[in-house]
């Protein structure tokens, strides 16, 4: 069992990406975790933006995804109709096929892919880059707007992503954020 009672990141940076030591550290700071969030709300939405994606457009660059993988690995993606035409289409699958291979199909018509890991992800890789689904391009999401509508999921993905890892413990020292009765 890794120790989860690293240091957090110093300068020069050093961003954590052992998952093992996220998720313990994710455990221990859920208290913190769940007042930071509560803190962050008495900003101003683009002050915090603006933080956000500066942290994110620093950060991200010192993390690699294709040694992680674990967005691929460990979240059931949604994709629309035009998605998986695109994707069907590309695989030369007819839409029932492709369909009935990879998707599960909620009854209002929301789609999600049937498997994690997603069937497209080989040696931590994404075979379909071209093709893959929004929800793929998007994730983590730290550069989009109105980061505070978006905490509870940011934090849903808090303990599997570094980069939202680390990009929201820097932004606790760059808010001076710390936790009551610490
Ligand atoms: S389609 Fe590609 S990017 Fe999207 S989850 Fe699958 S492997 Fe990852
Ligand atoms: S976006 Fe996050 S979880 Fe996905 S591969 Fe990159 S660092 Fe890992």
């Amino acid at each position: 069992m890794p120790n989860s009672t690293f240091t957090r990141m110093n300068s020069p940076f050093l961003p954590q990406t052992d998952l093992q030591q996220i998720a313990a550290f994710a455990i221990e700071h859920q208290e913190e975790n769940d007042q930071f969030a509560a803190f962050i709300k008495e900003f101003n939405d683009e002050a915090i933006d603006a933080k956000v994606k500066e942290l994110d457009a620093q950060i991200s660059p010192t993390i690699s995804c294709t040694d992680c993988g674990n967005c691929c690995k460990s979240l059931m993606v949604c994709l629309n109709e035009a998605e998986a035409d695109n994707l069907s289409s590309h695989l030369k699958m007819d839409r029932p096929s492709f369909d009935h291979k990879y998707l599960e199909k909620g009854s209002n018509g929301m789609m999600i892919m049937n498997q994690m890991p997603c069937h497209f992800l080989q040696d931590n890789k994404c075979t379909v880059y071209e093709y893959r689904f929004e929800g793929c391009k998007e994730f983590p999401a730290l550069h989009l707007p109105h980061f505070k509508r978006r905490v509870f999921t940011t934090f849903m993905h808090y303990d599997r992503c570094p980069i939202i890892f680390n990009v929201v413990e820097e932004l606790k020292k760059e808010m001076n954020f710390k936790q009551e009765n610490s």
